[in-house]
């Protein structure tokens, strides 16, 4: 019964984002980034109650001071007390620096450095980490609506490079897509048993509530998983997520303003779960009869009040 209420929550979900899926779910890349990032202008009248709280934190450079906290949810918070991902670690190197992304609760980094570690361990030589969250969280202007608590990670499913890579590396090279053009499965000619133990090992992390793929992705994971199977229930299909994946981590205990998010389904999601992510009418949604009303824009009234307080400290 579980079950089916759950499927009927993401059969939901999906029709409710399948108008914005129609542009992402063949392949997410991420655009290039810059070598002379502009400062963005200042806004007009940034105090004015209708001004997208998107607009105001990607004008925050650096993080707001004071003890780490994780404040409010997934997609609809911000994070105090920031910590910065170092561009290049023993197993992991930054990519897009010119987003200034690599800012995370320490929790989120202690998972990357923990992740980069064991990943190395099952034969993946390192990670290109891509976004995690601004330096105060919340709402970005390009790209995620989650990513906004300093608990979420983009991994690129291409392997980290043999040398330190240069800004120009970091900011123009593009991630590989591991999906087959048919988006049925994955591409065999990039897709590697060490990409299904690289996942394996991020959801076996104690930290890791939910991971993100494609549903070709989910597919060749519940295929290739073997007898032990109880970390594909935190990897749930999602659109996109052909060239990178994205890990979750649980809200901290001593981030008590955090909102967790409820536990995934405990079962594996490779039976009618992932049959729905391939169907034809999910693969290529036809175009809705009626255009969906534009989402309403998150402002700092839809964030904890702290959030406010966060964004508008100089
Ligand atoms: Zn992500």
């Amino acid at each position: 019964m579980r079950a089916a209420a759950n499927l009927l929550a993401v059969l939901m979900l999906a029709a409710a984002v399948s108008a914005t899926a129609q542009e992402k779910h063949l392949i997410d890349p991420t655009p290039p980034g810059s070598l002379n990032p502009e400062p963005l202008p200042p806004l007009q009248n940034p105090d004015a109650p209708l001004t997208p709280a998107k607009e105001l934190f990607a004008r925050k450079p650096t993080p707001f001071p004071g003890p780490p906290r994780s404040i409010g949810g997934y997609s609809d918070g911000c994070l105090a007390g920031a910590t910065l991902l170092p561009i290049n670690g023993p197993t992991w190197q930054v990519m897009r620096l010119s987003r200034n992304r690599n800012w995370g609760n320490p929790h989120l980094i202690r998972f990357i450095e923990r992740f980069a570690k064991n990943a190395k361990k099952v034969g993946w030589r390192g990670l290109l980490v891509g976004d995690m969250s601004q330096p105060r969280g919340g709402p970005m202007l390009s790209g995620h609506t989650s990513h906004q608590v300093g608990l979420d990670v983009d991994i690129w499913f291409t392997p980290m490079p043999d040398h330190v890579q240069s800004r120009e590396e970091r900011e123009f090279s593009s991630a590989t897509d591991v999906v087959a053009p048919d988006l049925l499965d994955v591409d065999p000619q990039v897709w590697t048993q060490t990409h299904t133990e690289l996942i394996r090992t991020a959801a076996q992390d104690p930290a890791v509530t939910r991971i993100f793929v494609n549903a070709a992705i989910k597919k060749a994971l519940c295929r290739e998983a073997g007898a032990d199977r109880d970390w594909l229930s935190k990897v749930r299909p999602w659109y996109g997520h052909a060239e990178h994946f994205h890990v979750r981590i649980a809200c901290p205990a001593d981030s008590a303003e955090c909102k967790p998010q409820p536990p995934p389904d405990p079962s594996d999601g490779c039976g009618h779960e992932l049959d729905f992510w391939l169907k034809e009418s999910t693969l290529r949604p036809p175009p809705p009869l009626i255009p969906p009303k534009p989402k309403p824009v998150l402002t700092l009234a839809g964030l904890s009040p702290a959030c406010k307080q966060i964004v508008k400290a100089p």
